[in-house]
């Protein structure tokens, strides 16, 4: 039997389950249906076969849900922080034992490849250990003593939060949001992307069976415009962490106005990756590659946009296309796999549209360009060259495993080019000249920026983006700045000098 027939194998019995039962919503700490009875279908991208139905919830359910998560509030809010801390850790523990699951579900409700998948699993309890052990310091204040007071500060969980997540990488997503929500004392309702609710079930069965209580953690599944607007809208729901779309943010944004909704958000991204020619180039060209086709190239993280310095590019180009074409486009489950197939069939379309766009602004494609076979949602690693930093190629977020090449003479050109785009995100910088680097950093346009590296998660450092990429980061102390509210106590330390009026 081979690794993806084995993989297969063990994915059946997950299938058959969750296709008698369903995705249900759970709300109060009881799985159920969506109030109005009705449901939605979730395919696989790898062969459009349905995966199971999905309980479609609306405004009711998410008023429900908001209901639910203000009665536990108080409760979990104190719960001493030791034992929330217990439970984060028992969660994952759970995630841990069963991230083999985690993993083939993940990737045949989403196409990413197995080989990221494991891992993305794994980062997931990585993510409640974490917030699991800053737990008991997220109260945490400074004393600020002025003459007459001894002024403190302390922070208190703002009350129930929504969260609204993407398809992309949903499973370790969802944990990066909920886990410091949780652990600051929040309770939450989560609403999965609806290309890809299947592991945001499983984390829930996870979360119960680890003794969270009911009602801490809401799940309710449906379509961005119902349920996902009606949580934005929800008036106990204190604030809104979301990830997804740069135009979805802004909605959201509008949404919640009325409500006053506190928001976080992580969205879009056209990150480019800096290549001068005094890099070590070999590690340069595995860094490009690397940072679009892993995960589809359906990462906010991808290096979407190449800026190649002009005295290498036609080597560089070269060598890149011939990789490109080289990867392993393939089953989602086959550990050999290094791209699979596109989360849908819209977004597929999506992606190959940037083909024509391509052509008509006059790049050239350089690797793939075409769909791989005519089942699933496949597409090839795909280069453009030729291009320039004002075509739609280079400026609109494509999502997929499309690298547009963009060549440059001198450093400032660089930094110009770099920062010419609404996005924000993240930035790669492959030079060996350190002052050079620190320079570059220093003028580049984005929250994240990593110097002949890829991109590493280092939990304790802050994730996010500027300008349309984002508001607000995650990470370290920063999760727990938009978690909770800080208050400020002053206690008088003399005597009162009130000004007396009306003596
Ligand atoms: P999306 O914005 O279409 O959907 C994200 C979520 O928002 C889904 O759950 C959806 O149902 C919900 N939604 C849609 N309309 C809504 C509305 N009006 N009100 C409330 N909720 C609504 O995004 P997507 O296509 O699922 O994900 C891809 C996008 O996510 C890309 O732009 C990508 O860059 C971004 N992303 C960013 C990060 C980051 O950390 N910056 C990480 C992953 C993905």
């Amino acid at each position: 039997m081979s690794a993806l027939d084995d993989n297969i194998a063990k994915l059946a019995p997950h299938l058959a389950r969750i296709g008698e039962t369903g995705f249900l919503n759970h709300i109060g700490g009881v799985a159920q249906p969506a109030v109005s009875g009705a449901w939605f279908e979730t395919t696989s991208p790898t062969d459009d076969s349905v995966i199971a139905h999905v309980a479609r919830g609306d405004a009711h359910d998410v008023d429900a849900a908001a209901q639910a998560a203000k009665a536990a509030f108080p409760a979990w809010r104190d719960t001493p922080a030791t034992t929330r801390k217990r439970i984060l850790h028992a969660i994952a523990d759970g995630i841990e034992a069963r991230a083999e699951e985690i993993a083939l579900c993940e990737c045949w409700d989403t196409g990413q490849a197995l080989r990221y998948m494991s891992k993305a699993a794994l980062r997931g309890a990585e993510n409640f250990r974490f917030f699991a052990d800053r737990a008991p310091s997220a109260r945490d204040g400074q004393s600020l003593p002025s003459p007459s007071l001894m002024n403190i500060t302390t922070r208190v969980p703002i009350g129930p939060v929504g969260i609204i997540t993407p398809w992309n990488t949903p499973f370790m997503l969802s944990t990066w949001k909920i886990a410091p929500a949780l652990a600051a004392g929040c309770t939450v309702v989560h609403k999965p992307a609806e290309l890809s609710p299947w592991t945001a079930r499983i984390l829930m069965d996870i979360a119960e069976e680890a003794g969270l209580p009911p009602g801490v953690w809401n799940l309710v599944n449906g379509m961005g415009e119902e349920a996902g607007r009606a949580l934005t809208e929800h008036p106990e729901i204190k604030a809104i962490a979301f990830v997804g779309d740069s135009s979805t943010g802004s909605a959201i944004m509008a949404q919640g106005a009325a409500t006053l909704k506190r928001v976080h958000f992580e969205l879009g991204g056209k990150n480019p990756i800096i290549v001068f020619d005094d890099a070590d180039l070999e590690a340069a060209l595995d860094a490009t590659i690397f940072m679009i086709y892993s995960l589809n190239g359906e990462r906010c993280t991808s290096s979407s946009r190449l800026l190649v310095q002009d005295t290498i590019a036609d080597d560089f180009e070269v060598k890149l296309a011939a990789r490109a074409k080289a990867i392993t486009v393939g089953h989602p489950l086959d550990p050999a796999t290094e791209v699979g197939p596109l989360i849908h069939e819209a977004h597929r379309a999506k992606v190959m549209a940037s083909f024509e766009t391509a052509v008509t602004e006059g790049a050239a494609i350089a690797a793939g360009g075409c769909r791989v076979g005519d089942t699933g949602q496949f597409v090839a690693p795909t280069l453009f060259t030729n291009a320039t930093n004002d075509m739609v190629i280079a400026q609109k977020e494509i999502f997929g495993p499309v690298l547009t090449a963009i060549r440059f003479s001198t450093e400032d050109e660089a930094l110009a080019l770099a920062n010419d785009t609404p996005y924000g995100l993240t930035g790669y910088i492959w030079t060996n000249d350190i002052t050079r680097a620190m320079r570059f950093s220093d003028g580049l346009e984005a929250g994240m920026i990593w110097v002949n590296s890829a991109n590493v998660r280092h939990l304790p450092t802050p994730f996010g983006g500027m300008k349309a990429s984002g508001i607000g980061r995650d990470g370290g102390d920063w999760s727990f700045e938009f978690y909770m509210e800080q208050k400020h106590i002053g206690i008088g330390t003399g005597p009162a000098q009130i000004p007396r009026l009306g003596v």
